[in-house]
């Protein structure tokens, strides 16, 4: 497989020496969906973490509905067709309805009532298996008891940047009759273009992390957001048939979520776009991806381009966040 990409030149005269300068856009273009992307030379576009979240934690704890003293009284419960006991429990992982709905079935999934301040660093495998594992069986739940329902997903919003209303860290679910705009489009890729992207880029090295097992990792060709990764799951279309490779998907979003940390990162959007269970040639689709960081009068990295022209232009260079990511892949 060929990858598409077109370096754009911008010319200008420089305010301070008057001189030409040149200015390289590497436009690119996703092998499966066929989105363009923008890679500009690096601009300190995304800074590092300089806030105090743990200040900002302790001072919206005492109203956060997700902390033990108010979950129970404060999140709504699954009516019973769903889940018996209104809510599902993994470890330290608590799962209810979403009181702000998005979709015919809307979850949210607490890493641990306890957890109130999370930095990415500090979700450990197990935090993240139990979380993945309220998702898997919500999915499960909610397909038993409304057959319509087939297409669901796993998603983030981490940390207020990202989208989220509430600081206290979770993953949220859907699960609808119909697809999102992504799901549809990952869905309609054929399975032999999976294929034949992964092998390219795997032969390729440069953009590619690790196989962890069964699932596959690789930093985006043609990033939606910056420092993009991607994640597929060869043999399962629908987190509700991941039972057996969440502690495997555990460990590869851990490994994710430390190399951000490391980057500076501490706000992420993630979603695993599922398709309907069983649906031949369809390799579960997971994209993780940074957003800017939280401080007062911070920049957002969504601008006209994301949000209009679903066109990024990002200055982290798919190839430089690889070379920062390997390493835990390979370990
Ligand atoms: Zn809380």
């Amino acid at each position: 497989m060929e990858f598409e990409r077109t370096r754009l030149v911008a010319e200008m005269i420089a305010p301070d020496t008057g001189e030409l300068v040149c200015t390289e856009v590497d436009v690119r273009v996703d092998p499966l969906t066929g989105h363009t992307s923008r890679i500009l030379p690096n601009r300190g576009l995304m800074p590092p973490n300089d806030f105090d979240l743990e200040a900002l934690a302790r001072e919206n704890q005492e109203r956060c509905p997700f902390c033990p003293d108010r979950i129970e009284r404060l999140t709504p419960k699954l009516p019973p067709a769903i889940h018996p006991h209104g809510r599902i429990v993994h470890g330290e992982a608590v799962l209810f309805p979403n009181l702000h709905a998005y979709s015919s079935h809307s979850c949210v999934s607490v890493y641990s009532p306890q957890l109130h301040y999370l930095p990415l660093g500090r979700i450990t495998e197990r935090l993240m298996a139990d979380n993945l594992s309220t998702q898997v069986e919500y999915a499960n739940a909610v397909m038993a008891a409304d057959p319509d329902s087939r297409w669901s997903s796993i998603n983030a919003n981490h940390m207020l940047p990202s989208g989220s209303s509430l600081f206290h860290p979770h993953l949220q679910g859907i699960v609808d009759p119909s697809p999102t705009t992504l799901q549809r489009q990952v869905a309609n890729v054929p399975a032999a273009r999976f294929d034949d992207y992964l092998d390219t880029e795997r032969r390729a090295g440069v953009r590619f992390l690790g196989n962890t097992g069964r699932v596959q990792w690789l930093v985006s060709f043609a990033p939606i957001a910056p420092a993009e990764l991607r994640a597929f799951v060869p043999g399962i279309a629908s987190p509700a048939e991941l039972p057996e490779l969440v502690a495997e998907l555990a460990h590869g979003l851990t490994n994710a979520l430390g190399a951000y940390a490391d980057m500076g990162f501490e706000s992420f959007n993630l979603a695993m776009y599922g398709a309907p269970p069983g649906t031949v040639g369809y390799p579960l689709n997971l994209r993780i991806a940074c957003r800017s960081n939280l401080k007062p009068l911070y920049r957002s990295d969504s601008t006209f381009l994301e949000r209009l022209h679903w066109e990024a232009a990002i200055d982290l260079a798919p190839e430089d966040v690889a070379e920062r990511l390997r390493g835990r892949f390979r370990t």
